[in-house]
């Protein structure tokens, strides 16, 4: 909860009497607004999770002095790949043209990891990659993807420990959709996730999660 727009008056008010205040205890607080400490247990509990107050055992709360902006990137930092990415569809070198369509649509994605015969990453699809191929003269049905894929070195990846404020940065540098959550082996990097800019919305979405 990063909201400091959404703060309610009460929350408010509590704020400023912790600021001008603090430490001071829920009691004393309570005291001030004429209301009793149950009442004021639930906003109380919403500002300190969400870091604009701090509460220490038999000192009471205080303000941390952290503003919105402040907040919020240390809830950005806190989102990893891990947390959000998505499950990879993938499909062989071999594969047709014809047949990655096919599975782009069943699976209802956008882009396909292309694994060679060590199941290790060696392309990526867009739906673009796919389209220029069908408006050439080439048979759909017999030609290969990596024919037309873009391939290694020159995909870009993450890792399931990495930031999504890192991973989106390169979306946006790079102008992609998506990238392949790997992890390196001997043989090469094996797909183990997917983050696209669904993932980095549903992530951004989450950070107004009460919860989160
Ligand atoms: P679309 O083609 O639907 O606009 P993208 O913007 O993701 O989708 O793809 C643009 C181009 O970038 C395509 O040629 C695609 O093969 C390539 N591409 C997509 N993802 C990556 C990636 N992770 N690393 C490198 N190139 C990529």
């Amino acid at each position: 909860m990063v909201r400091t727009i959404e703060l309610n008056k009460r929350q408010e008010k509590i704020l400023e009497i912790v600021k001008g205040n603090g430490p001071i205890t829920g009691e004393n607080i309570a005291e001030q607004l004429n209301l009793t400490r149950a009442t004021l247990r639930p906003d109380l509990a919403i500002l300190t999770m969400a870091g604009f107050l701090d509460a220490r055992p038999r000192v009471g709360y205080f303000y941390t002095g952290k503003s919105g902006t402040q907040l919020l990137t240390e809830n950005l930092m806190k989102l990893y790949v891990r947390d959000f990415q998505a499950v990879p569809v993938v499909v062989k070198e071999q594969s047709t043209v014809y047949e990655a369509i096919v599975t782009m649509f069943l699976e209802d994605v956008g882009t396909l990891f292309v694994v060679d015969d060590s199941v290790c990453l060696s392309g990526v699809l867009s739906r673009k990659d796919l389209l220029r191929a069908s408006i050439g003269q080439q048979d759909l049905n017999t030609l290969p993807v990596n024919v037309i894929m873009t391939r290694m070195p020159n995909i870009a990846v993450c890792e399931k420990d990495d930031l999504l404020i890192d991973v989106a940065k390169n979306l946006l540098e790079r102008q992609i959709d998506c990238v392949p959550v790997i992890k390196k082996t001997a043989k090469g990097f094996e797909v183990t996730g997917r983050v696209t800019k669904t993932t980095i919305s549903r992530a951004f979405v989450s950070l107004t999660d009460d919860d989160h």
